[in-house]
């Protein structure tokens, strides 16, 4: 099929976000261009690789052996003095949900995308864009050289690094405190804790983030770290932290690494404004992160779906100014920003939260049986029983 002249939507990034923003407008019978810069979708990747299960529900799709590396039965949180907070499959199996292949899993949604009509282009880049009538004129770095393409609707699905949010002129600025930098080994010939993700705690151990292990296998697992931009005092601290982590813990110190990928995540509250006339900015660009676990692949997607409704009826109604997509802000806000704004306080007090009073909330959580008791409760029963810690679960 021959390309439109004007496509109604030009998808800029196929990340899980990009993509699935595509395969939902072609579904919608829409024409929707999709563009990646890199030659392969999903690679290299950055990424721990854990989805929860309502993230593949919400897209709608099945879990799939092919891009999955293992099925998570729970969490262990470990308090800088090394206390344990286990939770169960109950409280914690759903969210932990799956360790994924992920340059796996985006290459499936890309391919869901071109399966429901979507044009792909991989090593296709976008180098700046101008608004001339009631069209997008995009100007695209392609193999063959310079060309340019015409949308009615442009998303940015281009990433944490975004550029196109800018163009379109969103604030994307982020301050040091609102960054969280990030390595990751993936390491094989370690003991890992089952079905168990583990997350590591202590000011020591990880400034203002945590140190994660998230296994793919019997002995082999993505073992990586993530520090506070405000905390690093030389560039290679994540590396150092996690390096003397691995050394001192014989679980790990045994394995050997195969995979190294480093990356930054934003751990601010999302974008203040996320559209623009015919415009729209989705996932990591538009900063959808969760700011608490770093995790930006069920928010992201959640909002992807959100925007292409927004832009199918827009289109329909024939109004994509602002006040024509203002329905996309309210619809990922009332989603996912109350959760977001809880999670960005809760990351803030965890910067500045000392190692003791870490322990002490954990010993204090582990107390009580979660499956029985409403996080409402949790806190006041905690407040109640040690005043100290109160005006840190005070949320
Ligand atoms: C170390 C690390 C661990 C993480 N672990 C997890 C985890 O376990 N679970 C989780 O949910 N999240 C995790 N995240 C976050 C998660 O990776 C992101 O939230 C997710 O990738 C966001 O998807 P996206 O599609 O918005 O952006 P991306 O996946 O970043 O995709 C953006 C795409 O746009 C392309 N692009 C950029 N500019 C252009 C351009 N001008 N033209 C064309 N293409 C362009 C890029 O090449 C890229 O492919 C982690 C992040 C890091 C760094």
């Amino acid at each position: 099929m021959t390309d439109p002249e004007v496509w109604d939507c030009l998808v800029i990034g196929a990340g899980p976000v990009g993509s699935v923003t595509a395969w939902k407008l072609a579904e919608m019978e829409r024409s929707v261009l999709l563009i990646e810069k890199r030659p392969e979708i999903g690679v290299p990747v950055r990424c721990g690789e854990g989805i929860s299960k309502q993230m593949l529900d919400m897209v709608g799709l099945e879990a799939d052996p092919s891009w999955i590396s293992s099925e998570m039965d729970g969490a262990i949180i470990y308090s800088p003095s090394g206390l344990e907070l286990e939770l169960g499959p109950e409280i914690a199996g759903p969210e932990v949900g799956y360790v994924i292949r992920r340059e796996l899993f985006d290459q499936e949604l890309a391919r869901r995308a071109a399966r429901a009509g979507a044009k792909v282009r991989v090593r296709t880049e976008a180098l700046s864009m101008k608004r001339k009538g009631d069209v997008w004129i995009v100007n695209l770095r392609t193999m063959k050289g310079q060309v340019r393409v015409k949308a009615r609707i442009v998303v940015a699905a281009d990433g944490y690094e975004s550029q196109v949010s800018r163009w379109a002129g969103l604030d994307t600025s982020l301050s040091i405190r609102d960054m969280e930098s990030c390595i990751q080994y993936e390491m094989v010939g370690i003991d890992v804790r089952g079905r168990y993700t583990e997350f590591f705690l202590g000011k020591d151990i990880a400034p203002g983030g945590y140190i994660w292990c998230f296994p793919k296998g019997d002995d082999i697992a993505n073992v990586g770290i993530g520090i506070n931009g405000s905390l690093i005092k030389e560039k290679a601290d994540p590396k150092e932290h996690l390096d003397r982590f691995i050394s001192e813990n014989p679980r790990f110190s045994k394995g050997t690494i195969t995979e190294i990928n480093a990356g930054g995540v934003s751990v601010c509250l999302p974008l203040t404004k996320t559209i623009s006339e015919a415009f729209l900015s989705v996932g990591d660009a538009a900063r959808m992160i969760d700011p608490l676990t770093g995790g930006g692949v069920y928010n992201g997607c959640f909002a992807a779906i959100q925007a292409a409704i927004t832009i199918d009826e827009a289109l329909r109604s024939g109004d994509i100014s602002e006040k024509g997509l203002a329905a996309y802000e309210v619809r990922w806000r009332e989603g996912i920003e109350s959760e977001m704004i809880k999670n960005y306080l809760a990351k803030e007090k965890l910067i500045d939260i000392s190692d003791e009073v870490l322990d002490k909330v954990i010993e204090a959580i582990s107390e009580y049986d979660l499956s029985e008791i409403s996080t409402g409760e949790l806190l006041k029963a905690i407040g109640a029983r040690y005043p100290e810690v109160l005006e840190i679960t005070d949320l």
